[in-house]
């Protein structure tokens, strides 16, 4: 290996020994291994990468450019954590090496910038509206089809290129969260919960923070929406950016506790939970006792969205209020026609959240929705954060074998709860199939939310 540009590191710190010692390297976890399916080779594995941690421990082995790559071919998906029978927590030890990985001669400098550039937009929503709003007329235009048509989008290079196909149209919603602060009950009142907007879901898919607030109103809770909060620090807390996400969830946490003070004239009660609809996010949310330490960590539990809701229960009136869903054709219902689904486990809640059956739960409330199940339950779909971004090439055979997987149950409707999923699964899909929310689903079928139209 190249050892060059070694670097005298104190790794031991970073990766305790009593997180690697439970791996006896049986290699359970490598056919769950997104990375070790597209590369095949045993250091793009998880067993590969404990075999280099000790090593790096013991000092035997130095962090270069070459063990950089292999470690930035792991999305942080934590099936391997799902799969392994001795107990492994590989999440902590991929989180504990990634700060290891952020020097600047460890990547090729290219793939430096573009790190720098995309931490330092996406986790703001002013600034990536700001760019976004510079690409509104051509973003769902003829032109944008005609350009990728004939292949012109190619000439962007690999990740620019990903970029440009990820990008949904935008709508009006996507430039202002557009929410008052106190979103109120309906009927009976059950609670006063928060809602965390996520950076990118606000931007690219704003109809889910709609449907999301609508749900929870229907259901007897007001909603909190803090008008000043930014991004949960989810995007740099997987990539290692330990500063950058401290800063942000601090900064997050003091958007909702500034609401004691605001001025003007409003009185918010005191809430009950924070809730998010985006599991990338929930992951990093409820990890802020350790990263934030318990000063500055939200004094109310975090849920995702479909815990809270089933953990809570449908209530009566908006259950009855659920109609059958149209199908995908927009035909009226034959008799009793299925909604027919696919769900997709984002990888940041059936493995970083341990919630599956949650979201299941809620979608079998709609009348003639019809759950399909792909064979590979729990199989990264290749976005993982920037991953597609920053190693598209591994993203988009994980990408194209996750859409193969849904579509092959004959589903109409690819169902997925995180917005990163959401648009590599759109991406791959090529607009053959529509690809929503839960929360979208359940407001839909409830007649309380029409979603507005691409502008
Ligand atoms: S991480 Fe677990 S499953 Fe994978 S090789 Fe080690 S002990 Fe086996
Ligand atoms: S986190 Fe995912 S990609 Fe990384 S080693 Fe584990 S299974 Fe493989």
């Amino acid at each position: 290996m190249n050892s060059q540009k070694n670097k005298s590191i104190p790794a031991a710190k970073y990766i305790p020994s009593e997180t690697l010692d439970p791996c006896v390297h049986c290699g359970f976890c490598l056919p769950t291994c997104a990375s070790y399916r597209v590369l095949g080779t045993e250091m793009d594995s998880p067993r590969g990468r404990i075999h280099s941690l000790k090593a790096i421990q013991r000092g035997e082995l130095q962090i270069d450019e070459t063990v950089t790559q292999h470690f930035d071919t792991c999305l942080g998906c934590f099936a391997c954590v799902t799969a392994c029978p001795s107990g492994v927590r590989y999440d902590k030890l991929i989180e504990g090496i990634r700060p290891l990985l952020n020097q600047e001669n460890l990547r090729d400098p290219c793939k430096n910038i573009l790190r720098k550039v995309l931490l330092n937009v996406l986790p703001y929503p002013k600034r990536l509206r700001a760019i976004l709003f510079t690409l509104r007329s051509y973003s769902g235009s003829n032109l944008q089809k005609i350009f990728r048509q004939v292949g012109l989008t190619a000439l962007l290079g690999k990740s620019l290129e990903e970029i440009e196909a990820l990008m949904p149209p935008l709508i009006e919603e996507s430039f202002s969260d557009n929410f008052p602060i106190i979103n109120p009950a309906q009927g009976l009142f059950r609670g006063r919960v928060g809602l965390i907007l996520g950076c990118v879901q606000r931007c690219f898919d704003p109809q889910v923070n709609h449907a999301t607030v609508r749900v929870l109103q229907a259901n007897g809770f007001e909603v909190i929406v803090p008008s000043q909060q930014g991004c949960c620090g989810a995007v740099t807390h997987h990539q290692g950016q330990t500063e950058a996400t401290v800063q942000l969830g601090k900064a997050l946490v003091r958007s909702f506790s500034d609401l004691d003070k605001t001025k003007d004239g409003l009185t918010i009660g005191p809430i009950d939970a924070v809730l998010v609809a985006a599991a990338g996010c929930g992951h990093t949310l409820k990890s802020y006792e350790e990263l934030l330490g318990n000063e500055n960590n939200f004094k109310v539990p975090i849920f995702d969205v479909h815990e809270f809701l089933t953990k809570k229960g449908l209530q009566t009136s908006f259950l009855e209020s659920l109609k059958p869903l149209p199908n995908t054709t927009g035909r009226s219902l034959i008799n009793k026609e299925l909604f027919e689904v696919a769900y997709h486990d984002a990888c940041h809640m059936i493995h970083g959240q341990n919630i599956t059956k949650e979201p299941r739960e809620l979608l079998k409330s709609i009348p003639n929705l019809c759950i399909y199940e792909p064979q590979e339950i729990g199989v990264c779909c290749g976005s993982a954060g920037i991953y597609n971004l920053i190693q598209p090439n591994e993203a988009k055979k994980l990408g194209k074998e996750k859409v193969n997987d849904l579509t092959q149950t004959g589903a109409k409707t690819i169902v997925s709860a995180n917005i990163g999923c959401t648009l590599q699964i759109r991406r791959h899909l090529n607009n053959k199939l529509s690809v929503k929310h839960p929360m979208q689903l359940l407001a839909e079928s409830a007649g309380i939310y029409n979603p507005p139209s691409i502008g």
